[in-house]
């Protein structure tokens, strides 16, 4: 597996290239999860290069930014064993050569809600890394989680508005036995925070199996966020259903068919999120 860690040596190794790059995206701290898209890009394409970098401009609060787990030696073992070809581990300088700053996008209805609306300018952040990205890598398909839905629906806007030639594969979210979404937030937990966020996946799904075509969507949300509080250590921030073409709440299914729900958690000091289909 060769390691990038210069605009040079990145040049040099799209230059070498015959056949398609598939790009994979990390922040590292890599877990199943990610490496299911590692999968997925090396069944689909020729070669596959994985970026690993903790993007400051996405966080805005600058604990998180501290937290945030780095595990490069065990990411890169992870890496070679999967298969993968190269990875890219960029300076701040590299991609930021005249600071940390946002560009503007027009996200329209996407970033309204949910995260757009709970983490101001994240993602601005997150799109201005990923075009930078698609600049230098220049990558043929791109690979994305569902675990973060309106991540992958603000990134396949940005691409359809610029134009960028590269196409983006969503990828379904890996989960652990009890049905957790997998997350490198999960390593901060402890074990009773653990236990209690290993209850999330079912009392959302026994939720969602209750819930009728014509029930009024906003008293389930509640009645959804009461279950979730009632577990120690959990605080409900936000629990959401929403079309999945705009992102907008829903009155109810029967005008929505194709919506999903949309969780963020407080499980001590860590945040999670998840999303289900209804
Ligand atoms: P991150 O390192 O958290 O920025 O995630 C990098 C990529 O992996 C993003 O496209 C995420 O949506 C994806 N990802 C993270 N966790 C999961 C998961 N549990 N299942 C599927 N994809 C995931």
């Amino acid at each position: 597996m060769i390691e990038i860690d210069s605009l040079q040596s990145l040049y040099d190794f799209r230059q070498s290239l015959n056949g398609t790059l598939g790009f994979v995206p990390t922040m590292g701290a890599l877990h199943a999860g990610h490496l299911s898209l590692v999968e997925k890009s090396l069944s689909m394409t020729d070669h596959t290069l994985v970026s690993i970098y903790v993007n400051p401009t996405q966080f805005n609060q600058s604990e998180d930014l501290d937290k945030y787990p780095r595990t490069l030696d065990r990411d890169l073992e992870l890496l070679k064993v999967a298969g993968c070809h190269a990875v890219l581990l960029p300076s701040e300088n590299m991609l930021y050569p005249e600071g940390l700053k946002s560009r503007t996008f027009e996200f329209g209805t996407l970033a309204q809600e949910m995260e757009g609306n709970g983490r101001p300018g994240h993602f601005e952040g997150m799109a201005t890394v990923v075009t930078k990205f698609f600049d230098l890598v220049k990558p043929d398909f791109a690979f994305f989680g569902e675990k973060d839905y309106q991540q992958l629906c603000i990134v396949r806007e940005v691409v359809k508005q610029e134009n960028w030639p590269v196409e983006i594969v969503p990828c379904a979210i890996s989960r652990e036995d009890d049905g957790l979404a997998m997350s490198s937030r999960n390593l901060r937990l402890t074990n009773d925070q653990r236990d209690s966020a290993g209850k999330i996946n079912q009392i959302i799904l026994d939720h969602i199996a209750a819930l009728g075509p014509k029930d009024n969507i906003e008293a389930w949300e509640r009645e959804c966020a009461a279950a979730l509080n009632a577990i120690p250590h959990l605080d409900t921030e936000y629990v959401m259903v929403c079309d999945t073409k705009r992102l907008l709440r829903v009155q109810n299914l029967d005008s929505s068919p194709t919506a999903r729900v949309f969780v963020a958690v407080r499980c001590g000091k860590v945040r999670l999120i998840d999303n289900f289909p209804v």
